[in-house]
C-alpha cells in the first residue's frame, strides 16, 4: 500500500483560490476586505452590517489521548459538507501557537483533505496577532518597570506584581526569571516570569473583546499587581490602556482564510483550553454569525475544557445560544480509555473498547446537561475493525445518542455528509440551552457544579493559598465572575493518569487567580503550567525549508 500523503503535502498540492473571491463567494462586502498577499485578509468588522444570526455547531471532543481524536479536522470537514449540501457556511477557529506547532502536538490546521489553507502561514506567523498580543503584554511589563523606576507614584509593591511578560514559545527556562539587575540606570530588580502568549489575560480579553470601547474597558480592568498597602493596581491606574488598545487594533479584525474545498473560514484569536478558555474570538465567531446561516467553531480539547468554557463563559459573554454539539470521538482513543497502550492500538480490543466508551458516556452527558443535544462523529482510521465499528454504533443506539461514521480526513466534504444530516437535523429542533450556574452564586459553589456535572467527580478542595486568595477576591468583590477551569486534557479529573471515567474523586484548586479584563477567575488544579516545555524530541527536529522555500515536515 502507499504510504498516504502527509498534511504539508496534501496542502501544498490544494489549488487555492484568491481570496477576493472567497469573499466575493461569501457575499463579504469587497471594501471590508483588507488582503494579506493573495490567499489571507482580514476583515474589517466596521464594514459588515445585518444581525449575527447564524446557527452555531460547537465541535468538541472525548478526553484527549496520544493517539489523537481529529476534531480541527472534523470542523473543518462539517464545514464542508455542510457547503455541499448547498448552505451557507462558514468556519470560526483558532489560530494556532508556534508552541504546540514546535513541540509535540502539531498545528491547528485541520488534516488530510480537511484542511484550512494556507496551512503553512497559518501554522507560523499567519497575519501577525500573536505578534500584536505579546507586544500589547510585553509593553504593559515594561510600563510597570519604567513607572517604579521613575518613582513609583502608585506606590506599587514590585514583589506583589502578578502581570507576567509573555512569548509565543515553550521555554520552560524562562518560568521563573529575575528583572531589573545591573545597577540604579537599570531599572528596579524583581522576580518575573514567563508564560506562553495563549495563556495570557490580555489573549483572553482580546477573544472576548465585543468592541474596541469593550477592549479598552477590559484592559483597564487589568489587575497588574499591589501596592505596599495591598491595594490592587490596574492598567487604568497606569492610564495605558489606549496604548494597549492601539497595539491590537488591526488584530481585532478576525482573518479571512479558505479550507481546501474552498469553504470560507475566519480564523481568530487562540487561547489554550487547558489553562485558558480555549475558543477562538467572540469578533471572528459574531461576524461569520452575519455572514452566514450556520457557524460550525471548536473549543479545544474535551467538553470538560474547552466546551464547558465556551458554553459558561463566551456564549454568556457574547449572548448568543448555541443550536447544536459535535463530539468527536475515535476508536484508537477509546480503547486507550479502556487501558490499552499506545503501541497496541492497531490490534482489535472490543472489550477495551466497550470499557473505554465510558469516557464518552460522561462527555454526551456533559453536553445534555447544558439542554444540548449531542451528536457523536466517529473520526475513522484505518485500523478501526468492523466489530468495533459495530460495538460503538451499538452503544449509540442503546443510549439513544446521534452518531455518524466521518471520513473527512480521507474523503474532504464528502466523507462528513451523514454527519452533516445528523446536525442539520438537531440544529432544526428547539433545545433548552442553560449555563450550569449562575454568576450570583458564590465561587465554591461554582466549582462544585462544575466538578459534578461536567467532571463526573464528588467534589471540590481549595488549598490554603486558594482559600487566602478567595477571599482578596471576595473582600474586593470579584466573586461574581464566571470561572475559568486550568485542568489537565488528559483525564474529567485533576489527574491526568485517571484515564476512562474516573468517580469518587475530588479536584483540588491550587490557585485562584483574578482576571478583572478576562473577566473571570482562573482557578489552577494540579501540577499546570501557564508557560509549558518543549519534549524530548520536539516537532521543531522534523522541520526545514527547501531551496524553492517551500516548507518541508511542518505534520
Ligand atoms: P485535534 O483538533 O483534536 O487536536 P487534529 O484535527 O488537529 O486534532 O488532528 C490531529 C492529527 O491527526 C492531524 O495531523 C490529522 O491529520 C490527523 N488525523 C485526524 N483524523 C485522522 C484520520 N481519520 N485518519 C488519520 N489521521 C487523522
Amino acid at each position: 500500500t502507499k504510504k498516504p500523503l502527509s498534511d504539508i503535502e496534501i496542502a501544498n498540492k490544494a489549488t487555492m483560490k484568491p481570496i477576493l473571491e472567497i469573499a466575493e463567494n461569501a457575499q463579504i462586502p469587497l471594501d471590508a476586505v483588507e488582503q494579506y498577499g493573495r490567499f489571507k485578509a482580514k476583515i474589517d468588522t466596521s464594514k459588515i452590517s445585518g444581525e449575527a444570526t447564524a446557527k452555531v455547531v460547537l465541535v468538541t471532543a472525548i478526553s484527549p489521548t496520544p493517539a489523537g481524536e481529529g476534531k480541527s479536522t472534523v470542523t473543518i470537514g462539517l464545514a464542508d459538507a455542510l457547503h455541499q449540501l448547498d448552505k451557507r457556511v462558514m468556519v470560526a477557529l483558532r489560530e494556532p501557537s508556534l508552541g504546540p506547532v514546535m513541540g509535540v502536538k502539531g498545528g491547528a490546521t485541520g488534516g488530510g483533505y480537511a484542511q484550512v489553507l494556507p496551512m503553512e502561514q497559518i501554522n507560523l506567523h499567519f497575519n501577525g496577532d500573536f505578534h500584536a498580543i505579546t507586544t500589547a503584554n510585553n509593553a504593559l511589563s515594561a510600563l510597570i518597570d519604567n513607572h517604579i523606576h521613575q518613582g513609583n507614584a502608585l506606590n506599587i509593591d514590585p514583589r506583589r506584581i502578578v502581570w507576567k511578560r509573555v512569548l509565543d514559545l515553550n521555554d520552560r527556562a524562562l518560568r521563573h526569571v529575575t528583572v531589573g539587575l545591573g545597577g540604579p540606570m537599570q531599572g528596579v530588580p524583581r522576580e518575573d516570569g514567563f508564560d506562553i502568549t495563549v495563556a495570557s489575560e490580555i489573549m483572553a480579553i482580546f477573544c472576548l473583546a465585543t468592541s474596541l470601547k469593550d477592549l479598552k474597558q477590559r484592559l483597564a480592568r487589568i489587575v497588574i499587581g499591589y501596592t505596599y498597602d495591598r491595594n490592587p493596581v490596574t492598567v487604568g491606574d497606569l492610564q495605558v490602556e489606549g496604548a494597549l488598545a492601539l497595539i491590537l487594533k488591526e488584530a481585532m479584525n478576525p482573518n479571512l482564510v479558505q479550507t481546501i474545498e474552498g469553504t470560507p473560514a475566519l480564523i481568530h484569536g487562540g487561547p489554550f483550553a487547558n489553562i485558558a478558555h480555549g475558543c477562538n474570538s467572540i469578533t471572528a465567531t459574531q461576524t461569520a454569525r452575519k455572514l452566514a446561516d450556520i457557524v460550525v467553531t471548536e473549543a479545544g480539547f474535551g467538553s470538560d475544557l474547552g466546551a464547558e468554557k465556551f458554553l459558561n463563559i463566551k456564549a454568556r459573554e457574547a449572548g448568543f445560544k448555541p443550536s447544536a454539539v459535535v463530539i468527536v470521538a475515535t476508536i484508537r482513543a477509546l480503547k486507550m480509555h479502556g487501558g490499552v497502550a499506545k503501541a497496541n492500538l492497531v490490534e482489535e480490543n472490543v472489550d477495551a473498547l466497550k470499557q473505554g466508551i465510558a469516557n464518552l458516556a460522561q462527555h454526551v452527558a456533559n453536553v445534555r446537561n447544558f439542554g444540548l443535544e449531542p451528536v457523536i462523529a466517529l473520526n475513522r482510521f484505518i485500523t478501526d475493525s468492523e466489530q468495533e465499528l459495530k460495538a460503538v454504533l451499538q452503544w449509540a443506539a442503546a443510549n439513544e445518542v446521534r452518531i455518524a461514521r466521518t471520513n473527512v480526513w480521507e474523503e474532504g466534504g464528502k466523507g462528513g455528509i451523514e454527519l452533516a444530516e445528523k446536525v442539520l437535523e438537531v440544529i432544526e429542533q428547539p433545545n433548552t440551552f442553560h449555563h450550569l450556574y449562575d454568576l450570583q452564586e458564590t465561587v465554591e459553589q461554582k466549582l462544585t457544579k462544575i466538578v459534578q456535572q461536567v467532571y463526573g467527580g464528588a467534589g471540590v478542595q481549595l488549598t490554603d493559598a486558594a482559600k487566602k486568595q478567595l477571599a482578596v477576591i471576595e473582600k474586593n468583590g470579584w466573586d461574581t465572575l464566571p470561572i475559568c477551569m486550568a485542568k489537565t486534557q488528559y483525564s474529567l479529573s485533576d489527574q491526568p493518569s485517571l484515564v476512562g471515567r474516573p468517580t469518587d474523586f475530588v479536584v483540588t484548586i491550587r490557585e485562584i487567580l483574578p482576571k478583572l479584563g478576562a473577566g473571570f477567575l482562573v482557578c489552577l488544579t494540579g501540577d499546570i503550567m501557564t508557560m509549558p516545555g518543549l519534549p524530548k524530541q520536539p516537532a521543531a527536529l522534523n522541520m526545514d525549508v527547501a531551496e524553492d522555500g517551500s516548507a518541508l515536515g511542518l505534520f
